[in-house]
């Protein structure tokens, strides 16, 4: 029996949308916030009316586009997805809410990111559902107010500090995703295995998933490469030395740890002695957006209590030193 697939491999993308749960209840983990979202969204079907708007927070690939999806699907109603950077100009968002139907769902990814002038203009008309439509250039431009139909934003940041309070405010219900647990994971590995059509031997899924970082969009990354790997090999099955070994060549290292990772604390504890060093240096000495290093590496890091963020700047934990091989110096750090 040849377990794997014999689909052709599909690009990643296309296997991103077909990894993706499309209910509430095929959406694994986060059991707090699933109860808190189904109790608001029935209301909202209950009494007929588009629900308040949401707030998703938390670092990437933790599904905040696929519950925004979800949420669209649960109602019913179509979705319109754009992001903070994809909005220049307040006029971009101007057009994109002057076009949306009657209870839409409008997704805005990175919703932290967007321009001053366009954020004003979405909580107006997130709060009053009426946007001012300019028409005309120069100095015979006129503003034209437009009533809105109601409709719920679902909005999602990676730095919800950054929002504005004004517009923070405007949110019903804000829903702060965390990393998952492992045996979460291994759940979603499980169901992903079997969507892309791949037989897991036993431990596969538990190695995988503790190697994710808690992160659904990487376990589904890492397992693509399992899969690959059990292709290659020609495996009927895919066993937890196979995942050691598929990702060892991808430098994932068995906390889960990635190149990027290990760049960060190797130049927390090399170059700066174990700390504190400033984010900014941080990211300059790795190579990296200082934003990448806050956003994607940071929340993990100091989760798993490799590093410590400080009024100083970062440090780097023993766990950390003792992860590189080393041991720890305790001279400079306070
Ligand atoms: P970003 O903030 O970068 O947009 P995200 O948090 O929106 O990331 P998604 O794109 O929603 O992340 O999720 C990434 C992938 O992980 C998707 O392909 C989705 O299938 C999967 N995924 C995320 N969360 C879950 C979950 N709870 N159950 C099953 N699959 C999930």
């Amino acid at each position: 029996l040849k377990v794997v697939s014999a689909t052709p491999i599909d690009d990643e993308n296309l296997s991103d949308e077909e990894l993706r749960p499309s209910t509430l209840e095929g959406f694994i983990g986060q059991p707090r916030l699933k109860a808190q979202l189904a109790l608001f969204l029935n209301a909202a079907r209950k009494r007929d009316v588009a629900p308040d708007h949401i707030l998703l927070a938390g670092p990437p690939g933790l599904g905040k586009t696929t519950l925004a999806m979800i949420v669209a699907k649960e109602l019913d109603v179509p979705i319109r997805i754009t992001s903070g950077p994809a909005i220049q100009h307040a006029g971009d968002l101007a057009s994109i809410l002057s076009s949306l139907e009657a209870g839409e769902v409008l997704f805005i990814d990175e919703i932290h990111r967007m321009p001053r002038a366009a954020e004003e203009l979405l909580y107006i008309a997130m709060e009053d559902f009426r946007v001012d439509v300019m028409v005309g250039k120069g100095p015979g431009a006129s503003s034209i107010p437009l009533t809105l139909p109601r409709f719920t934003v679902i909005g999602a940041t990676t730095r919800e500090g950054m929002l504005p309070s004004p517009l923070r405010a405007r949110f019903g219900f804000t829903a702060h995703l965390d990393f998952y647990p492992h045996d979460e994971l291994e759940k979603l590995v499980r169901r992903s295995a079997g969507v892309l059509g791949l037989a897991l031997g036993e431990g596969a899924a538990k190695e995988l998933s503790l190697r994710s970082r808690g992160t659904p969009r990487i376990a589904n990354r890492l397992l693509r490469r399992v899969r690959d790997w059990a292709i290659v090999h020609d495996l009927g099955q895919a066993n937890a030395k196979d995942v050691k070994a598929a990702l060892a060549l991808y430098q994932i290292d068995s906390e889960g740890l990635d190149r990027l990772d290990i760049a960060v604390l190797k130049a927390i504890v090399t170059s700066f002695n174990g700390g504190p060093v400033g984010l900014n240096n941080l990211a300059a000495m790795v190579g990296e957006e200082s934003e990448t290093v806050e956003t994607v590496c940071e929340p993990y890091l100091v989760r798993e209590g490799f590093m410590m963020r400080t009024p100083k700047g970062r440090v780097a934990t023993d766990k950390a030193w003792r992860h590189l091989g080393l041991e720890p110096t305790k001279n400079v750090r306070e």
